[in-house]
């Protein structure tokens, strides 16, 4: 494709618009990429076909993708409608196989871009080698995995990258299917200005209910594009079904979503909107005046534990904390468990630091090696 020659990075696009990659989860049949092309290029925004060949499931006995065969009707799917395609690698044989069967772009998914030797196999694999690649961010949030990965496949000459900002895996249930963790995203794009920043608002989502805000989230915070997952018929999907957005709705569904300027996303913030926001700035001053008023009770309450020989950390009493908050959380009718969950997580957490250093702090002679130790 002319577009992958030029001189313009593959994932650059005109001010004011952003790059828009689309596609099944997987690959399921010549049929599926011939419908979804042909739909894709008929909304005249898309510029790339995105389809799994290879899928990482997370348990064995899902659908792990058809393999070698459902490339070559990836690609020509993207021919026929001028499309360029992309595929997830996750080994050096995936990469020569697809870059072989013509695919224009290839992207390392989070299960890959979590583990440094995948990612330089995959590197040297690529070594010479002019493609662009789409690196999504690692299963878990740490920033120097996602940095590491670009920097891996730079260092072997490949030019075109893009980071794709899918979410975090988090323990505990919330609403979404990963965590978004804007700040993470925005930090990579800090730290290397010159890499477009994509969002996958389907694999953030897990759901398409979320899905356009989260798209729309990320155009307003000036991501330079949106990688969507849609198919034909998401109830029939052998994967992802509940994420992935109508085909057929989907140049309605871009049309909808809006490319602001800083200043249109503040000027119109209306009235109403500003005024419940004062009401909960003066609940969160009241909430960290109660915080810090829990706070001053830590260095008692270390005293004791160092007096009476106790380990800071006491089991039993973690466990009643969680449930008797989720308890009281529940009687308030209106907070949901996780939330109490998350929350005495943290405030527990913050709270065993501050009596290890009320602890340190303590005169030496009431040291009590047992509870130092935590035995
Ligand atoms: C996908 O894009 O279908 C996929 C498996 O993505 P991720 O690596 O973000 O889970
Ligand atoms: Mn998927």
């Amino acid at each position: 494709m002319d577009m992958i020659n030029d001189a313009k990075g593959f994932f650059d696009c005109a001010p004011g618009r952003v790059f828009v990659g689309a596609g099944p989860c997987g690959a399921e049949s010549p049929e599926q990429l011939e419908q979804s092309a042909a739909a894709l290029a008929a909304t005249g925004q898309v510029r790339l076909m995105r389809a799994g060949i290879w899928k990482p499931r997370t348990r064995p006995g899902s659908f792990e993708g058809l393999g070698i065969p459902a490339l070559g009707w990836l690609v020509e799917a993207g021919k026929r409608h001028g499309l360029a395609t992309a595929t997830e690698v996750a080994t050096a044989e995936h990469a020569e196989a697809a870059l072989k069967a013509g695919v224009d772009v290839l992207w390392l998914g989070a299960r890959t871009t979590v583990n440094p030797f995948y990612v330089q196999e995959i590197a040297e694999a690529l070594r010479g080698v002019k493609v662009p690649v789409m690196v999504k961010n690692p299963v878990h949030p740490e920033l120097p995995l996602w940095l590491g990965a670009i920097e891996r496949l730079h260092s072997v000459g490949l030019e075109d990258l893009a980071a794709v900002h899918r979410g975090f895996y988090s323990a505990s249930a919330g609403v979404l299917r990963n965590e978004p963790k804007w700040e993470l995203a925005v930090a990579l794009r800090e730290k290397m200005p010159e890499i477009p920043l994509l969002c996958d608002p389907s694999h953030i989502a897990g759901d398409r209910r979320w899905v356009t805000e989260i798209a729309q989230t990320a155009l307003d915070l000036r991501y330079d594009g949106l990688l969507v997952e849609v198919h034909p018929r998401p109830e029939s999907a052998l994967s992802d079904g509940g994420q992935q957005w109508p085909l057929a709705d989907f140049g309605r569904w871009l049309e909808a979503l809006q490319v602001r300027s800083d200043e249109r996303v503040l000027a119109e913030l209306p009235a109403d909107l500003l005024e419940v926001r004062t009401a909960i700035d003066a609940i969160d001053r009241g909430l960290v005046a109660l915080i810090a008023q829990r706070f001053a009770l830590l260095e008692p309450i270390a005293q004791v534990k160092k007096r009476e020989g106790l380990a800071l950390f006491q089991l039993d009493r973690w466990m009643e904390i969680v449930r008797t908050r989720k308890e009281w959380g529940e009687a308030s009718g209106a907070l949901p468990e996780a939330l109490l969950q998350e929350l005495f997580e943290v405030i527990h957490k913050h709270g065993l630091l501050e009596q290890v250093n009320a602890w340190r702090s303590l005169p030496p002679e009431s040291l009590n090696r047992c509870a130092e130790g935590g035995c």
